[in-house]
C-alpha cells in the first residue's frame, strides 16, 4: 500500500499501486486474448483508478500518475478485447447454427419429395407412413440433422419433422403428391 511517511522527509515516492496497474493492465492486455488476463484486467483498472486518486490527493508526495494511466488503458482495452472476442464468437455459433438449420431443412425437403416419389411408385395414399428403408431409393444420401436431431417421416400429407425447434420446413408444395398426377395413382384411402 501507499507509504505517506514520505511527505515528512520531502521526497515524492511513486506510487506502487501504481506500478501494479501498469504491471496488470500491460499483462491483461497480452493475455486477453487467450481469456485469462481478464482478471488482470479487471484489476488494473481497478488499481489504476485507486492510485490516481491518491496521487491526486498526496498533495505531490506521490508520482506515478503517468503509469497508472498506461495501467488503465492496458485494462480497459484486456476488457474490450475480450467483450470484441465473446462477440465474435457469439456470431460465428450463430452463423454455425443457421448453416446446420439449413441443412436440416435441406434433409426434410428431400424426405419430403422422396415420400411423394414412394407414394407414386408404390401406389399409396394419403395417410399411409413410409419407413426410412422404403425412401432409401428416392435419397440421395443418408438423412442425418447435423445437429443431432431425430426425424419423423411422418405419414404421406403432413411434412416431415426434426426434433430440433427451428428445423422446419415452411415452404412446401401443399399437395402430398405431384398435381399432374393427382388422383389418377394415388385414390384417397384405397384399402379398409
Ligand atoms: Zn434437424
Amino acid at each position: 500500500m501507499e507509504t505517506t511517511g514520505q511527505a515528512k522527509t520531502g521526497a515524492a515516492q511513486s506510487s506502487r499501486l501504481a506500478n501494479w496497474s501498469l504491471f496488470l493492465g500491460l499483462f491483461g492486455f497480452v493475455f486477453s486474448f487467450v481469456f485469462i488476463g481478464v482478471p488482470f484486467a479487471i484489476a488494473a483498472i481497478f488499481s489504476g483508478h485507486v492510485a490516481r486518486t491518491r496521487i491526486k490527493h498526496a498533495a505531490g508526495t506521490l508520482t506515478g500518475k503517468g503509469k497508472a494511466l498506461v495501467g488503465l488503458i492496458g485494462g480497459y482495452s484486456g476488457v474490450s478485447v475480450l467483450g470484441l472476442m465473446l462477440a465474435i464468437s457469439s456470431a460465428a455459433d450463430k452463423m454455425q447454427e443457421a448453416v446446420n438449420g439449413n441443412a436440416c431443412i435441406a434433409n426434410l425437403r428431400q424426405i419430403d419429395t422422396a415420400k411423394k416419389l414412394w407414394a407414386q411408385a408404390s401406389k399409396k395414399a394419403i395417410g399411409d407412413t413410409p419407413t426410412f428403408r422404403d425412401l432409401k431409393p428416392y435419397l440421395p444420401q443418408e438423412s442425418k440433422c447435423p445437429k443431432g436431431g431425430q426425424y419423423k417421416i411422418n405419414a404421406i400429407g403432413p411434412a416431415p419433422e426434426c426434433s430440433i425447434p427451428g428445423h422446419k420446413l415452411s415452404f412446401r408444395d401443399p399437395s402430398p403428391i405431384s398435381q399432374t398426377n393427382a388422383g389418377t395413382n394415388l385414390p384417397d384411402r384405397p384399402r379398409p
